[in-house]
């Protein structure tokens, strides 16, 4: 079968391997559709961490074509997307119910072999059925909506709120729909003024340039560019006794300038939002209700073979989802 394996910093290669087989507890899907993540590139570039050789994609929906030995919950011909991390069950956090931080996460795509192959291995308790109405691309996006939904747990949107969304990619739609849904009234924030169209018609009642973002006006600032200047903009337009989530994942290493007694004189409540904690299930509901909508956000589809191209189109910025539809 084709993969896409990442083996070390900048080396990222197609490679011919064979079928893998399922263990206890684990099925072979067929790969039917898997997206292109910001984490994917900072993996490659090595500002994020992973356990090469691996291959990459976290983001994935699949058949199942085999049972291994044990498997009870899943069928032949299941459709499934894949929640990608797994945790050790016996730290500190584990034991505290915040499983999410476990001391030995590994994810698949990260860690484990993951969905940029034509065949996948999935642990059974990783598996998530697909409802009829959420198709296999939907079925990839699952997982970054999972992410969304705990970064709207963390941001404690109150109906009313006015709320800004700094970036309008992919992610930042996503959490635009869950805020708008939330009863939020949402800005959006995007210098990209092609992308403000489809932001519209997904709920925010503006969309403005990162300059002309007022300060002191959101109860709710959600920062979804991971860059250091829209960190530092977040404490600054967000107005006082205002929640602030930082969901972009900024490049390892990545400092900014926040003024300590900006953050004192506010109140400001400041969030980090990691992964998907038990949100899996909810992201199908979701997107199989329609009540986020996800098929608007692919703006490419690659076959796995050209995944240099993709990578680069997803790294120029004008592309919003890059899937590959192996078939
Ligand atoms: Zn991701
Ligand atoms: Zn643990």
């Amino acid at each position: 079968m084709l993969a896409a394996r990442f083996l070390a910093i900048n080396n990222l290669q197609l490679t011919e391997e064979d079928v893998p087989k399922p263990g206890p507890g684990e099925v072979l899907i067929k790969v039917k559709a898997a997206g292109i993540c910001g984490t994917d590139a900072h993996i490659i570039k090595g500002e994020s961490a992973s356990t090469p050789p691996v291959i990459l994609g976290h983001e994935y929906a699949g058949e199942v074509i085999e049972l291994g030995e044990g498997v009870t919950t899943l069928s032949l011909e299941d459709r499934i997307s894949i929640d990608p991390n797994t945790f050790c069950q016996t730290c500190y956090y584990c034991h505290s119910a915040k499983e999410h931080l476990c001391l030995n996460l590994t994810a698949l795509g990260v860690d484990i072999d993951g969905g940029f192959a034509e065949y996948a291995v999935v642990p059974e308790v990783q598996a998530h059925l697909l409802p009829p109405s959420v198709d296999f691309t939907a079925g990839a996006f699952i997982e970054p909506v999972a992410c969304c939904i705990r970064g709207l747990q963390q941001a404690r949107i109150q109906p009313g709120d006015e709320v800004a969304i700094l970036g309008g990619g992919p992610i930042g739609l996503i959490l635009l729909q869950l805020a708008v849904a939330a009863g939020g009234r949402v800005t959006v924030s995007e210098p990209a003024q092609g992308k403000w169209g489809l932001a519209k018609e997904l709920g925010a009642l503006r969309t403005v340039l990162p300059e002309e973002l007022p300060s002191d006006a959101f109860d709710v600032v959600i920062e979804a560019a991971g860059v250091k200047a829209t960190v530092e903009q977040s404490i600054k337009v967000a107005r006082r006794g205002a929640s602030v989530v930082w969901f972009g994942v900024s490049p390892q290493g990545t400092q900014a300038a926040i003024e300590p007694h900006e953050v004192f004189r506010k109140e400001l409540q400041i969030s980090g939002s990691f992964i998907n904690p038990h949100t899996h299930a909810r992201a199908v509901k979701l997107v199989g209700t329609g009540a986020v909508q996800v098929e608007p956000l692919i703006s490419h589809r690659f076959p796995l073979g050209k995944i240099h191209e993709a990578l680069a189109v997803h790294a120029s910025g004008d592309a919003s989802k890059v899937m590959f539809i192996p078939s």
